[in-house]
């Protein structure tokens, strides 16, 4: 078998655009503890991108604490799709419980509302379905759709990060009876307990790159004393399985998680991808495979990503050293 190294630059294509991407690239490394991804969007400059590092390198360096269960409930994640498209994505997927992009650029109210009617059609009345739209909405805005939505829904969980702002989350709170996750509002902020102390929201969404890994989200998720949710951050089945970890190792888990994004990518890197089987992730941590391995650092090289992420890794690593000499004190 060829010598794999110890730290590859990776590039896969995806089944349809998501977060304005068709690929995603980042980059794959191995530890004493095992592989690891980093792959920080790049929008998310160095000191956005210190958490991911540290993240990643506790998947390296260390591994996970213990799962207390065997498998994750996941829902099935369904991108801003036409609704023909969004029933396929939905009865094809195994699980009860959809997760659905609204709020797209150049989409108008009622695509979101006929793609969430078809994903109520596809899933029948005891699935559930909530909606993330990305921080789109100022806050009337949100109510009169969040409203719309939930009709349209015949029921919503939740709706994940209606506003940009805690202030505008707390207002929208108050105004709907659909529950409001927190995502952004936890993970892009300075302080993440500020959005729960505000009142803004009923249930967290943790993701364990932006959020310095596992052991940082069962901490953090005991602070928050709401119900948590992990999500991924479009990884490979290498970054998808810390999330995996995570969720595992949670004391309670009461909502599915958003953690079969393998199905996102249209190739991945290990030949089991972390893929639901009847509603549920089996943990597991799977390696890569080293011909999918070769074939992504292919694709990455043919793009040019290894000279863009070299510089990164640098000023991304400089950035988590003087951090974590901050959080030390
Ligand atoms: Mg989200």
């Amino acid at each position: 078998m060829a010598t794999v190294p110890d730290v590859v630059v990776y590039r896969v294509p995806l089944v349809t655009r998501f977060r304005g991407l068709t690929e995603r690239d980042g980059v794959l490394l191995r530890g004493e503890a095992g592989w690891a991804e980093f792959a920080p969007f790049w929008d998310y400059d160095a000191a956005a991108s210190a958490p991911w590092w540290r993240a990643a390198r506790e998947a390296a360096d260390v591994g996970w604490p213990e799962p207390v269960r065997a498998a994750v409930p996941v829902n099935v994640t369904v991108p801003a799709v036409d609704p023909e498209r969004a029933r396929a994505i939905v009865a094809g997927s195994g699980c009860t419980t959809a997760k659905v992009k609204v709020a797209e650029p150049g989409q108008q109210p009622a695509d979101d509302e006929a793609r969430v009617a078809a994903v109520r059609d596809a899933l029948g009345p005891a699935g559930r379905i909530r909606v993330d739209a990305n921080a789109a909405w100022d806050a009337d805005a949100a109510v009169a759709r969040i409203r719309a939505l939930d009709r349209a829904a015949g029921g919503l969980e939740y709706v994940e990060q209606p506003c940009r702002t805690v202030d505008e989350l707390v207002a929208v709170r108050r105004r709907v009876d659909v529950p409001i996750a927190a995502d952004e509002a936890i993970r892009l902020a300075a302080d993440p307990m500020a959005a729960v102390r505000a009142g803004a929201c009923d249930v967290v969404v943790l993701k364990v790159a932006p959020l310095g890994g596992v052991r940082a989200c069962l901490a953090l998720a005991e602070r928050v004393g709401l119900p948590v949710v992990v999500s991924s951050a479009l990884e490979t089945s290498v970054g998808l399985a810390a999330g995996l970890a995570l969720a595992a190792a949670l004391p309670e888990l009461p909502y599915a998680c958003g953690l079969a994004t393998a199905r996102l990518l249209a190739a991945d890197v290990v030949a089991e991808p972390l893929l639901p089987v009847a509603g549920a992730i089996p943990v597991r941590r799977p390696a890569p495979d080293p011909d999918l391995l070769a074939a992504a650092a292919e694709r990455a090289a043919a793009a040019g990503d290894d000279e863009r992420w070299a510089p990164r890794i640098r000023a991304v690593q400089a950035a988590a050293e003087g951090r974590s000499e901050v959080e030390d004190r």
